[in-house]
C-alpha cells in the first residue's frame, strides 16, 4: 500500500476514475468482517467536499452507509448505488498483493476491481462532475453507498430499506450492479442491463430413518435417502418455467444474433424443447440453464456423529434460486415431483426473499441508447440474474434498480469467472467508460418514462 493513502478526497478526482478506483481498493473492506467505515468516510468527505448534502445511517458503528444528494428538479430523483464491502482472499494465489491496487498491462489489479468498487468509482466520478459542472437535473441525484452487500445486507440494504425508507421517497429507478458490461456472443457484442433477479429459497431437506448398529451394513435408511437425493439433484432439472423477463431477453438476444443461433435461442423459449437445446449451447447454455428453471444445490449435510451408529435423521440444506413469479411452495411441489416417493422428508424454508415478478422497464431505453451510441454495433439487452444482488432489498423499498456498471471488454474477458476469484482485475479503459456513460444517463434523464 502506498504511503499516502488515503490520498485527499479531491473532487478532481471525477476526471481520474481509475485514481478513484485504487483509493476504493486500498481500504481493506474484506466482509467478514467488512469494516467498511474508513472507506464509506473517505466518499463522504469526498462528496461532501463537491456540495453534495450528506448523511451517514448505521445499524453497526463500524459498518455504516452513505446517503449524498444533489438537490434538482421536481421529477423523481435518479439513485445511484454500490456497495463497499468485499469477498476474502484468502487461501488465493495473486499475481499482485489484492489491496494495492497496482496498475500494470492495462489493467488494475485487485480485490473489488469488478465487485464492485469499479461500478463505485464510476459512479463517483459521474457524479462529482454533475455537481462540477451545476448539471441541470430533473431530479435529485443520490448516491449511496452500502456496506454489508456481500453477506445478504442486514448491515447494508436490507437495514436501509427496512429502517430508513425515507431515504427512498419518491424513487422510482435506480443505477447498481449487476450488468452493462459487454459480452460476446456467437461474434455479437451484447450488452446485458440486469432487470430482475432470482430469489433466495435456502431450504432444508430432513431424512429419517430407523438408526441403529453400523455393523448390520447399510440399507436404506435416512443417509441413502440424503445420498438419493443429491444425485438425483445432481442429474436431473426442475421443470422449465417461461418467465417474461427472460422470454424478452432470449428474444431480444435471438432477435441482433439472427441465423441459427437466433432460431436455437428461440427454440429455448418452447419448454418442450428447452433442455435440449441448452445442452447444444455450450457456455451460453450454462449461463441460461438456471433462467429457465429454479434451481437446488446441496451445500450442507449434517448427520451421524459416531463410526457404528446408523443417524436415524440426516439434514441436507439446499441453496434453493427460484424464478420470479415462483413460490417456495412451487419449489416444494416441484421437488417432491423429482425425488422418488420412497424417499420421505421434511421440507423447511430457511430464507426465502421473493423478488417481484414483472420489472418496470422503464428507464432500459436510455440505458440501452448510451451504451450502442458509444459503442456502434453492441446491444443491449435486458437481463435476469441467477445471483442476488442488493436491488432486492431496493426492490422491497419500491424501487426498481438496473444492473448498470458499464464496462467495454475485451473479447473472452471472463468477467463472472474472476469477480470473487484470485486476479481479479479490470481494464483501465472500462472504468473511463462506464464513468462517461453513468454521466451521460445522468445528464439525459428527464424523469419521464414509460409504464411497461
Ligand atoms: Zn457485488
Amino acid at each position: 500500500m502506498s504511503a499516502d493513502h488515503p490520498p485527499q478526497p479531491d473532487p478532481a478526482l471525477a476526471d481520474r476514475p481509475v485514481e478513484l478506483l485504487q483509493a476504493l481498493v486500498r481500504f481493506d473492506t474484506t466482509n467478514p468482517p467488512g469494516d467498511e467505515r474508513p472507506c464509506v468516510e473517505w466518499v463522504e468527505s469526498l462528496l461532501s467536499a463537491a456540495g453534495f448534502a450528506t448523511e451517514t445511517y448505521a445499524a453497526d458503528p463500524d459498518r455504516p452507509n452513505l446517503v449524498a444528494r444533489l438537490p434538482g428538479g421536481d421529477a423523481s430523483p435518479l439513485m445511484l448505488y454500490g456497495h463497499v464491502d468485499v469477498v476474502p482472499t484468502e487461501g488465493q494465489d495473486w499475481t499482485h498483493p489484492p489491496f494495492d491496487a497496482v496498475v500494470e498491462d492495462g489493467f488494475v489489479w485487485g480485490r473489488g476491481t469488478l465487485d464492485m468498487k469499479s461500478g463505485v468509482a464510476m459512479m463517483l466520478a459521474a457524479a462529482l462532475r454533475a455537481a462540477r459542472e451545476d448539471t441541470d437535473l430533473a431530479g435529485d441525484l443520490v448516491v449511496m453507498v452500502l456496506s454489508d452487500e456481500e453477506a445478504g445486507g442486514d448491515h447494508g440494504a436490507e437495514f436501509m430499506a427496512t429502517e430508513h425508507p425515507e431515504v427512498f421517497e419518491g424513487v422510482e429507478y435506480a443505477l447498481g450492479e449487476f450488468g452493462g458490461f459487454s459480452m460476446d456472443l456467437a461474434g455479437q457484442r451484447l450488452y446485458p442491463i440486469q432487470t430482475n433477479e432470482k430469489a433466495i429459497c435456502w431450504s432444508k431437506l430432513t431424512f429419517h430413518g430407523p438408526g441403529g448398529h453400523a455393523s448390520r451394513g447399510s440399507r436404506g435408511g435416512a443417509m441413502v435417502d440424503m445420498a438419493k437425493t443429491v444425485r438425483i439433484l445432481d442429474e436431473e432439472r426442475l421443470p422449465v418455467h417461461v418467465t417474461p423477463s427472460v422470454e424478452q431477453m432470449v428474444e431480444r438476444m435471438a432477435g441482433e444474433l439472427g441465423g441459427a443461433v437466433g432460431d436455437s435461442l428461440r427454440d429455448l423459449l418452447d419448454p418442450e424443447k428447452t433442455d435440449e437445446v441448452l445442452d447444444t449451447l455450450g457456455d451460453a447454455g450454462r449461463m441460461l440453464d438456471p433462467l429457465l428453471h429454479n434451481t437446488a444445490a446441496p451445500t450442507v449435510v449434517r448427520g451421524g456423529d459416531k463410526e457404528n451408529v446408523l443417524p436415524a435423521e440426516v439434514s441436507l440444506t439446499l441453496d434453493c434460486r427460484i424464478l420470479p413469479g415462483q413460490t417456495d411452495e412451487d419449489l416444494e411441489r416441484e421437488l417432491r415431483a423429482l425425488i422418488p416417493e420412497t424417499v420421505e422428508f421434511d421440507f423447511e424454508v430457511v430464507r426465502y426473499e421473493p423478488f417481484p415478478s414483472d420489472p418496470d422497464l422503464g428507464l432500459f431505453d436510455l440505458l440501452a441508447d448510451t451504451l450502442e451510441s458509444a459503442d456502434p454495433g453492441a446491444r443491449a439487452v435486458p437481463f435476469v440474474l441467477q445471483a442476488g444482488t442488493d436491488a432486492r432489498h431496493l426492490a422491497q423499498a419500491g424501487v426498481q434498480s438496473y444492473g448498470f456498471t458499464p464496462m467495454r471488454l475485451p473479447e473472452g474477458f471472463d468477467l463472472m469467472e474472476m469477480a470473487h476469484a484470485a486476479d481479479e482485475r479490470i481494464p483501465t479503459e472500462a472504468v473511463g467508460f462506464g464513468a462517461d456513460r453513468i454521466h451521460e444517463v445522468i445528464e439525459r434523464y428527464d424523469g419521464s418514462h414509460v409504464e411497461n
